[in-house]
């Protein structure tokens, strides 16, 4: 388990924060995610990914897109093995008809993909997160918040794409590090253990927000949804639409959020210096009293400075309170929204992307116009061939 811990830090007192359920048991999967692979060797790799490793992009996903069944295997008795973890404590979505829905759309995305053999199966978990995810194999976890949060079929069917283009793509394996690490779920686990500053808690979030797929592999994961998506009938816009949404959403609500709490700390420092001098007023009246002979004078500016302190020191609790608070807010807004803006920030060509994919597969353009990032996958996706055709 990788431990953050920033450098000066220093902490004035344990903040003795309970971690949000929610944020626990973000860390505690992701961990373990990382854990089974890093125990394995992070060997999980399918053959065939594994010797294409360190090849140029183009080869990689060819390799990853040419898995077979049994070449999947490795990877979906991983993703069994952490099935556990994942929904440990999650309560699982039993409604037979959202899940109906939501197999039935993967099937339909499922049957035109480069895996068609391979049974991708839908979890509903019942949270208020707007997350869904893939953790290598074929088993999709979809959260109740993100499908409150889609205002389509299009744009569920994006996510769905994206998430399977992930496992597909071979994502996990191909990029064989600590894919999961930081997550905000980590980092907040762990520095809900220490007192920081918000600039601290804010960095450090910042930097987990930071750490998802590579950008590369996003893109990988943003065109072949499209072709996904455009082969299966959905309008591939929709998934374009939603993360927009929801990036401009999430950005808004983390600048509030951190304006708040860079506020709720200046309170809490500034009650920390008062109560400074109301010590050092009360340490030194009290010492002047010892020195000289009480006089009636003294003993009540002591009793004075005695008061001032106790104020001092409630108000500094007090902020401290609200600082923990603050900080939990923020922790929650955060862990609610980062999952899946975490690996998804925005990305300023991702519009041009998924237009210029769905261009060139409505034939109004060549490969060679267009985008690097979209051609080189356009040429996996060719050579590979023999796949379900385009619509
Ligand atoms: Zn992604």
């Amino acid at each position: 388990m990788v431990i953050m811990t920033p450098h000066g830090m220093m902490p004035h007192r344990k903040m003795g924060i309970a971690v949000e359920g929610v944020m626990q048991m973000a860390a505690v999967w992701i961990l373990a995610v990382w854990a089974f692979l890093a125990l394995s060797g992070c060997a999980g790799v399918a053959q065939q990914v594994r010797s294409s490793l360190g090849l140029e992009p183009k080869q990689e996903l060819v390799a990853a897109l040419t898995r077979t069944p049994s070449q999947w295997e490795e990877a979906m008795g991983q993703a069994a093995a952490v099935d556990a973890k994942v929904t440990e404590g999650q309560r699982l979505n039993n409604d037979p008809a959202l899940n109906r829905r939501l197999q039935s759309m993967v099937d339909r995305l499922r049957a035109v993909s480069h895996a068609p053999e391979i049974p991708f199966r839908v979890k509903i978990i019942n949270s208020k997160q707007i997350n869904a995810f893939n953790t290598g194999g074929e088993l999709l976890y979809v959260y109740t918040g993100l499908i409150d949060y889609v205002k389509s079929d299009d744009e569920l069917a994006g996510i769905l794409a994206h998430e399977m283009a992930h496992g597909i793509g071979a994502h996990l394996q191909r990029e064989q590090r600590s894919m999961f690490l930081p997550t905000i779920g980590a980092v907040l686990a762990n520095i809900a253990l220490q007192n920081q500053t918000a600039e601290q808690l804010i960095g450090l979030t910042n930097q987990a927000l930071s750490a998802g797929y590579s950008r590369r592999h996003e893109r990988e994961a943003d065109i072949l949804a499209v072709i996904y998506t455009w082969r299966a009938g959905y309008n591939p816009l929709g998934f374009e639409e939603f993360f927009d949404r929801m990036s401009r959403q999430a950005s808004q609500v983390k600048q509030e959020k951190e304006k708040e709490l860079r506020e709720s700390y200046a309170s809490f420092r500034q009650s920390a210096r008062e109560l400074e001098q109301s010590k050092l007023a009360y340490d030194s009246l009290y010492r002047r009293l010892q020195a000289h002979p009480a006089s009636p004078e003294a003993e009540r500016e002591l009793k004075q400075a005695k008061e001032r302190l106790k104020k001092s020191q409630q108000q500094h609790e007090s902020c401290y309170q609200q600082y923990q608070q603050v900080y939990k807010s923020y922790a929650q807004s955060i862990a609610q929204l980062f999952p899946i803006f975490q690996s998804h920030p925005s990305d300023p060509e991702r519009i041009d992307i998924v237009n210029n994919t769905l261009k060139y597969l409505k034939q109004e353009i060549p490969l060679s116009q267009t985008l690097p990032s979209v051609r080189y996958v356009m040429e996996a996706v060719e050579e590979v061939g023999g796949k379900p055709a385009g619509k």
